[in-house]
């Protein structure tokens, strides 16, 4: 077996773990050896590359830098993925994301300067731009929506008149600029389309705020899937066009999922500058002058204790609060005392897809006690009490009541339907849509203020104790 052969097998080897991968990544069960898997694979192609050869039987050239390279890189990533805050998981795709495209536009980039003499069949030079446009754009669109998780810039949407005009012509120029490097490939053309791109990516995010900004990363993660899969036709690299292609495919996937749980369509997503209008009060002072009924842990506790069936439904706050561990404590307790106990879990609650799974299988909450929204929904309304842990937008009935309201729509948990409501919340603060819930103000309502994991806590002992 020649060696080019064997490489391609590799390369082989290495596409199936990618698939093998994105299988075990659909379920929390298998997710983690999901992950191991593309890391194996990652590492059999990486490996095979270097002993390629071209046909004069040459190298690679500056394998010294390219072992420098993946060094620092590993310097860099591995601490930043092992100590992140769950809650920072978004920010860090972004990077890692935008790192990627970056690396794809540079790619396009450096192949452009060798064919730009040679006279290449138009469809290879096609494909050379683009991967420089949507690599440049995926990496200052990612390098944005970076500093908005990361509150570096307000995460709210920023607009300003005749701003979709603008981005039109910024998008039109591109795709000129494009069609003169086909025409006449040269530098400085290079160069100009490198810069709009630049300034495309990052004038696309910007009116892109809140609660849109992780359906964006996985777009902006499908961008530069293309652009890798368009790199991979450039050298001629088919483990690159397999990987490109399934980021790709499956960033998309992952976004039309996500708008649609959230309720809304892409263009929605993408155009509509949502959460710029916050309607609800930072303070709970309200002009009507309704008011809520907040309670002790220790009325709370009594409540919990003596119902037979409890429906915990977490959300961002729980990763706030990283109170993953005392929320199970809590679970445990009321089990100790007979209660019925599960928890409801949203598709979109806090920030990112799976984020309630992977918090609670962190607790070690057993699978079984998960429930599936459609599922929860079935049973909200044979419950005691439903515990709203930090959760907020994905229980709001306006999303069914509501048809003026920006998450009408929007498919919730119906906490509504249970006998208490029992929201464990710091202030009167809206969630990540930035609009108000009126199950605050339900009679059959009541509010513990604080910090999650110090209510949970003070349940903890008020429900042991009772
Ligand atoms: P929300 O963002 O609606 O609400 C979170 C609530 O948690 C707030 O009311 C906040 O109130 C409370 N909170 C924050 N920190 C703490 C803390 N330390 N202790 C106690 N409470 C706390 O969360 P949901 O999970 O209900 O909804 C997720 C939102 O994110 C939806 O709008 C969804 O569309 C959006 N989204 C989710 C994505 C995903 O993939 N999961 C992707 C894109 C968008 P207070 O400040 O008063 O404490």
């Amino acid at each position: 077996m020649s060696r080019t052969t064997l490489i391609d097998l590799l390369y082989l080897v290495a596409a199936t773990t990618f698939l093998v991968a994105l299988k075990g990544l659909g379920s929390p069960k298998r997710a983690r050896v999901g992950n191991i898997v593309a890391a194996i694979g990652m590492a059999i192609a990486i490996g095979a590359t270097f002993f390629y050869q071209d046909a004069d039987g040459k190298g690679l050239a500056h394998v010294n830098l390219m072992v420098l390279g993946m060094v620092i890189g590993t310097i860099v990533a591995v601490p930043a993925a092992r100590f992140v805050q769950m809650t920072a998981m978004p920010q860090l795709v972004a990077i890692f994301n935008g790192v990627g495209g970056g690396a794809a536009a540079l790619v396009s980039v450096t192949e452009f300067m060798h064919i730009k003499n040679e006279q290449p069949p138009t469809y290879v030079v096609l494909e050379v731009l683009l991967g420089v446009l949507i690599g440049t754009v995926s990496f200052s669109g990612s390098a944005i929506a970076y500093a908005k998780l990361q509150e570096l810039m307000t995460g709210r949407p920023i607009t300003y008149p005749g701003q979709q005009l603008i981005n039109a012509i910024f998008g039109v120029g591109s795709l000129a600029i494009i069609v003169a490097l086909l025409v006449s490939p040269s530098m400085t053309f290079l160069w100009v389309l490198l810069a709009l791109s630049f300034i495309l990516g990052i004038a696309f995010v910007l009116p892109i705020g809140g609660a849109d900004v992780p359906v964006l990363i996985s777009l902006l993660n499908s961008f530069t899937g293309l652009a890798v899969a368009a790199s991979g036709f450039t050298i001629g690299s088919n483990v690159l066009i397999v990987a490109g292609t399934l980021v790709g495919a499956s960033g998309i996937l992952l976004t039309r999922m996500m708008s649609k749980a959230m309720g809304r369509s892409l263009a929605n997503v993408l155009f509509s500058a949502f959460g710029s209008n916050v309607t609800a009060s930072g303070d709970g002072a309200r002009e009507d002058g309704r008011t809520v009924r907040s309670g002790t842990p220790d009325d709370i506790g009594v409540l919990l204790a003596y119902a037979s069936k409890v429906i915990i439904i977490p959300g961002y706050g729980l990763a706030v609060a990283q109170a993953q561990h005392v929320v199970r404590e809590l679970a445990d307790e009321l089990e100790k005392k007979g209660v019925e106990v599960f928890y409801a879990i949203h598709p979109v609650a806090g920030r990112m897809p799976g984020h309630m799974n992977v918090l609670l299988a962190e607790a070690n909450v057993p699978y079984e006690q998960l429930r599936e929204m459609d599922e929860a929904n079935s049973e909200m309304s044979t419950a005691d009490v439903a515990l709203v842990v930090g959760a907020n937008d994905t229980v709001n009935p306006a999303a069914k009541a509501d048809p003026s309201s920006p998450i009408y729509g929007m498919p919730i948990i119906n906490a509504d339907q249970a006998e208490s409501v029992v929201f464990l919340k710091r202030s009167m603060r809206p969630g990540f849509a930035g609009i108000e819930n009126e199950l605050l103000f339900d009679p059959k309502t009541v509010l513990l203020f604080g910090d999650a994991k110090d209510t949970l806590t003070k349940l903890v002992s008020a429900v042991t104790n009772s």
